[in-house]
């Protein structure tokens, strides 16, 4: 498997060594939410990979490694802005919105995007954190890394976090001494979609890496100083794998012990190929009553770790399953064994609640007005018992 992904890897950069042309500031469709006030550069575009069947973000791109000099002229055209936006701040350090209407309408076309990204940098995110897109920035040679993020802390010494995207397989097949380099060149952060510890998971939707290969991953990274954040992905292990799912995701987030566990539940839009196999029955989708269950499962399942239980995705159902192991782990399981206990009329108010935004966590179904407007809701719409996860899965794919 790794020969296969290192010829295959070779072949792309190969196709990438082109004479592209600098075509201006780029930014990728993704970035976690995390990073929502973090300035985006891009220094890949798509994903190498771009096999996975769950994920519907880069398919029908063709992947291409970024020259360094381009992505250097992106971060020198962002700097510029920045330098020109920070000479019109008001009093509290604000950009008066008239003003920063005049800025857009003189700025140049082809400059509007590195103007877009400098104006919400300096606006939202106070230029304390940069995000590397797109999918698994790792894959570019180190050294051009490290001269990437090198010329970035030039640019903006003040930054207090530089995170990227990256695959296991990438960090596992990369020397400790390469990651050590990029991890003192700036890069203080990784995100790695795990999505599953279980490697009949793994393989079912086409992850291209182990458990092992995870674990690996993983420990390398902290060895290297960065801090790491695992995503992991309810659901995706379907009806028939869901509790191996939950008990080897456990298992493999425990030898790890991340910094950061991120819950993302699935869903299965259909411009994702796992569709088709949800269509032709060959993936059966859990109901959300199953997938609190395989959550309980995982938290159950999370030993002697420290790690810090994130649920900071708009498609998963429990918005306050979060804390920091081991002490808050009780109380993630209270919430999920509430939840378990409802009878099925609740269960569901709170599912739609949840999906229409008329709900935010467990707690707000004891709200009468909220409560009202879900029950109103399910009524107009004709939601049941019967049909919720169905409406529900509907729900979440509006944002994918
Ligand atoms: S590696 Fe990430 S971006 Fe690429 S196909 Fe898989 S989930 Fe999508």
């Amino acid at each position: 498997m790794l020969a296969h992904w290192q010829a295959g890897l070779t072949s792309v950069r190969a196709k990438t060594k082109t004479t592209d042309t600098y075509q201006g500031f780029e930014q990728g469709p993704i970035r976690p939410p995390s990073e929502a006030r973090s300035l985006l550069i891009r220094i890949t575009r798509n994903c190498p990979w771009n096999r996975c069947t769950f994920c519907p973000v880069y398919k029908g791109t063709k992947f291409s490694i970024r020259p360094v000099e381009h992505v250097k002229r992106d971060i020198d055209s962002v700097h510029e802005h920045v330098e020109m936006l920070l000479g019109v701040t008001d009093a509290s350090g604000r950009i008066p919105i008239e003003t920063a209407r005049e800025l857009a309408g003189n700025t140049a076309l082809e400059d509007h995007q590195a103007f877009t990204a400098a104006l919400h940098w300096v606006h939202a995110g106070r230029m304390k954190s940069v995000f590397l897109q797109d999918a698994n920035s790792l894959v570019v040679k180190t050294d051009h890394l490290v001269e990437i993020l090198t010329h970035l802390k030039s640019r903006f010494p003040s930054v207090e976090r530089t995170t990227s995207y990256a695959r296991s397989q990438t960090i596992a097949s990369k020397k400790e001494d390469e990651l050590r380099a990029i991890r003192e060149a700036g890069l203080d952060r990784i995100h790695i979609g795990l999505e599953s510890g279980c490697d009949q998971v793994l393989a079912m939707v086409k992850k291209g890496v182990t458990k092992e290969q995870h674990i690996l991953a993983g420990l390398k990274a902290k060895k290297a100083g960065m801090e790491l954040s695992e995503y992991v992905m309810p659901g995706l292990g379907g009806r028939q794998l869901s509790e191996k799912h939950a008990v080897e995701t456990a298992d493999a987030l425990n030898q790890i012990d991340p910094d950061f566990i991120r819950i993302r539940t699935l869903a299965v839009p259909p411009h994702a190929p796992l569709f088709d196999d949800y269509q032709a029955g060959r993936f059966a989708r859990c109901t959300d009553v199953m997938v609190a269950q395989e959550l309980l499962t995982l938290i159950e399942g999370l030993e002697g770790i420290t790690s810090v239980v994130k649920s900071d995705h708009i498609l998963n159902l429990f918005d306050d399953l979060k804390g920091k192991l081991p002490d808050d782990k009780e109380r993630m399981l209270g919430l999920l064994r509430v939840f378990l206990a409802m009878d099925p009329q609740r269960q569901r108010l709170y599912q739609v609640g949840r999906r229409l935004g008329i709900l935010r966590r467990l707690g707000d179904l004891d709200d009468p007005d909220r409560l009202a407007e879900a029950e109103k809701t399910c009524h107009m719409l004709g939601i049941t018992t019967e049909n919720v996860d169905e409406i529900a899965h509907q729900l979440m794919t509006r944002y994918l």
